[in-house]
């Protein structure tokens, strides 16, 4: 589904990634961990070109997304991406947030847009939220509402950046189960988290990066079993 092909990115001298190479198989969920500064965030924005890769490939559905004529703005309709801040107008409803793209991107009639904007927030549990504008929502429901609007454009791929990292402790577990939910429903996805926990027992595989390399990739289960990993100690602890 998505096969980045040694990947490199600098900043200036700083090189940021470093030949990565990594599958996302179709309907799989790979959890990208490490520490801070490692390069997580810079490969997602990489996948849909918010970052220009200095060199390498990124494929999906046989289209090289950085060859110099892929239309952009059609792949990332394809490639939905979330991050920690939700970035909802705030003088719009809920509705009206995830009609927005639908209308002047793909077009859509405003009753199509409406449908598919109901359906899709009724997916994340928001259908008694409708009319709400984003202040009247927690922190979780907005998040959520941010999904709706990417899953809304019908991607192939979910980009997920610290989804759950704005949030206050109890509102996290509503946002993990929509994205739970989201797999179950068979979405393919690349997140990055800090919620190893939930890795555990939600990712297929697990890539764990370090200065800009992956340097371990796995199961959980054979992340964890590997004595003296730099994976296993982040993977196995508490959130
Ligand atoms: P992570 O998400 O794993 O914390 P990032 O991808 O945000 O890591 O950052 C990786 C490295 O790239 C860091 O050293 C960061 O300072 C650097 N970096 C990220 N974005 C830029 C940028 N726009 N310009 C220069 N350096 C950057
Ligand atoms: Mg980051």
């Amino acid at each position: 589904m998505l096969d980045i092909q040694a990947l490199y990115k600098s900043f200036g001298d700083a090189e940021v990634l470093k030949n990565i190479n990594l599958k996302v198989g179709e309907g799989e969920m790979v959890f990208l961990i490490g520490p801070s500064g490692s390069g997580k965030s810079t490969l997602l924005r990489c996948c849909n070109r918010l970052e220009e890769p200095t060199s390498g490939a990124i494929w999906m559905d046989n289209t090289n997304l950085l060859a110099g004529d892929t239309d952009i703005n059609r792949m990332r309709q394809r490639i939905g991406m979330v991050f920690q801040g939700f970035n909802l107008y705030p003088h719009m409803t809920a509705e009206q947030n995830v009609m927005l793209a639908l209308r002047r991107v793909q077009g859509k009639s405003e009753a199509e847009a409406r449908e598919i904007a109901r359906r899709e927030l009724d997916r994340m549990g928001l259908a008694e939220r409708f009319g709400h504008y984003p202040s009247q929502l927690s922190g979780g429901q907005q998040q959520r509402v941010a999904i709706a609007r990417s899953l809304a454009l019908g991607p192939r791929v979910m980009l997920m950046d610290e989804p759950t990292s704005a949030l206050d402790p109890e509102l996290v577990g509503g946002v993990l189960e929509a994205m739970r939910e989201m797999k179950a429903a068979g979405m393919t996805m690349l997140v990055v988290s800090h919620e190893m926990r939930f890795a555990r027992e939600a990712a297929d595989r697990v890539a764990f990066m370090q200065a800009g390399e992956i340097v371990e990739y796995g199961t959980p289960a054979e992340l964890l079993a590997r004595e003296g990993g730099r994976a296993r100690a982040f993977l196995g602890g508490e959130h």
